[in-house]
């Protein structure tokens, strides 16, 4: 494990060293509500796989991508009512503030209709 690693909250989470309530979890992703919430609906779809950002995912292991694509917008169906953003911040200048890969999924139009 890099320190990276070592240190990353969402890897942490993948291993269960800090709890969290998980919405969904296939073979390589883990998904769970945004602990700080932007929208009625904001959740997030990660890789278990350590990667610092989506480039590095597409680019190393993009089949786990996919899977963190597939299980984003499956959650998407569920959770909001078919408008949302999907959004991958890479980058510190772009809002990155966990460097391991992360999809939110973002929506004010929740499926309940509230
Ligand atoms: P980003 O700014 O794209 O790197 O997104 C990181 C997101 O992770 C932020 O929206 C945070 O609110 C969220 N976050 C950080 N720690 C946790 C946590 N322990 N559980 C759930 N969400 C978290
Ligand atoms: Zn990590």
């Amino acid at each position: 494990m890099s320190m990276s690693e070592a240190s990353c909250i969402f890897c942490k989470i993948v291993s269960r060293e800090i709890t969290t309530e998980f919405i969904a979890e296939t073979t390589n992703t883990l998904a769970f509500w945004d602990i700080a919430p932007l929208a009625k609906v904001h959740l997030l779809v990660i890789p278990k796989q350590h990667h610092k950002d989506v480039a590095e995912l597409s680019e190393n292991a993009p089949q786990i991508l996919s899977e963190v694509l597939s299980t984003a917008t499956d959650l998407a169906r569920k959770y909001t009512a078919g408008s949302f953003k999907l959004q991958f911040n890479t980058g510190a200048e772009a809002g990155q503030t966990v460097f391991h890969a992360h999809a939110h999924i973002i929506s004010d139009s929740a499926k309940d209709g509230s």
